[in-house]
């Protein structure tokens, strides 16, 4: 009985998911929303390490979601978007005295053009002998809203700026915003990285879609212990795939394997509602006014999620 249960256990310790943050800026208080103030960055380390969490290089997540391993539940993955200054002047010794790696996401226009607040390639080269840096566009552009043409000239761009002056080729690439959409997913992979990062609230787990990965927000008032109960929720989405043509929508059909009863439903704007599921299947007929330029359509079960993001007047869908 002893031997089962502790086999039982392990089962549930060896399948749980690991967790993508995201960071912006570091103790600058001009821009409170984007913002992660020093004591609650030495706050949130103190959480990981008195909890026996491992940060671990995305490489090193991605490698397991590629190879279907199973993925620890105490695995975190740090990543930084923009090369702001506020890094590398007020967070990066903590990093470093913390022996914590990270993902740097590079907007590279601000750095080839020397935008005040942002690192030059120097100390991005610097900065790349404690972490990986990776790609975030050339211009930080409102990707859904761009042609083909326009989308694929800033991959290429921002690509080669980066790699000319950083000598290496980025292997992951995060959305500007967090904002995309089918079309912008497939531009994006076409461009050979290994992953893409979304900044949907979430988990890894087994199965996760390594062009499609889940990565939570750290920033002004987020709750890291909250965060960290989110597991990965396998889904696939029939209905909606994209913003609907009258911003109304008028069905919900969702797959999942799961075997609970009532899940939860969140629209943005909308809040959250109990939803029937019936073999694993939601199947809704809706009437949900969507009342935000970037939706997020949010399924759990239990404490499972799945999201997706609706971008409002994309002309090119
Ligand atoms: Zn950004």
């Amino acid at each position: 009985m002893k031997t089962l249960l502790l086999s039982l256990l392990s089962v549930v310790i060896l399948w749980s998911d690991a967790h993508i943050f995201v960071y912006h800026r570091f103790g600058d208080s001009r821009y409170p929303s984007t913002d992660t103030t020093i004591s609650q960055l030495k706050k949130e380390f103190k959480y990981f390490k008195a909890n026996g969490y491992k940060i671990i290089p995305l490489e090193k997540l991605v490698n397991a979601v590629k190879n279907g391993k199973n993925i620890p539940d105490k695995w975190v993955v740090l990543t930084i978007d923009d090369n702001f200054r506020s890094f590398y002047d007020n967070a990066f010794d903590i990093f470093k005295r913390y022996n914590y790696t990270f993902s740097l996401f590079v907007y590279v226009e601000a750095t080839q053009k020397k935008y005040p607040d942002y690192l030059s390639w120097k100390q991005l080269r610097e900065i790349s002998k404690y972490g990986s840096l990776e790609f975030h566009s050339y211009a930080h552009p409102h990707m859904t809203f761009m042609s083909d043409k326009k989308l694929k000239n800033d991959f290429q761009k921002g690509l080669k700026l980066f790699e000319k002056n950083l000598k290496i080729k980025p292997k992951y690439f995060s959305y500007p915003y967090g904002e995309y959409d089918n079309r912008v997913k497939s531009i994006a992979k076409s461009f050979g990285f290994d992953a893409i990062i979304n900044q949907n609230m979430g988990a890894v787990g087994k199965g996760s879609d390594l062009y499609d990965l889940d990565r939570n927000a750290l920033v002004g008032k987020s709750n890291l212990k909250f965060l960290l109960k989110f597991k990965y929720l396998k889904a696939t989405w029939i209905e909606p795939k994209s913003y609907p043509k009258n911003g109304i929508i008028t069905s919900l059909h969702v797959e999942t394997k799961q075997s609970a009863k009532y899940g939860g439903l969140y629209t943005s704007g909308n809040g959250w509602e109990k939803i029937a599921i019936k073999n694993g299947i939601i199947d809704l007929k809706l009437d949900k006014k969507l009342t935000k330029a970037r939706n997020r359509i949010i399924i759990s079960i239990k404490n499972k999620i799945s999201t997706k993001l609706l971008i409002k007047d994309n002309q090119w869908n």
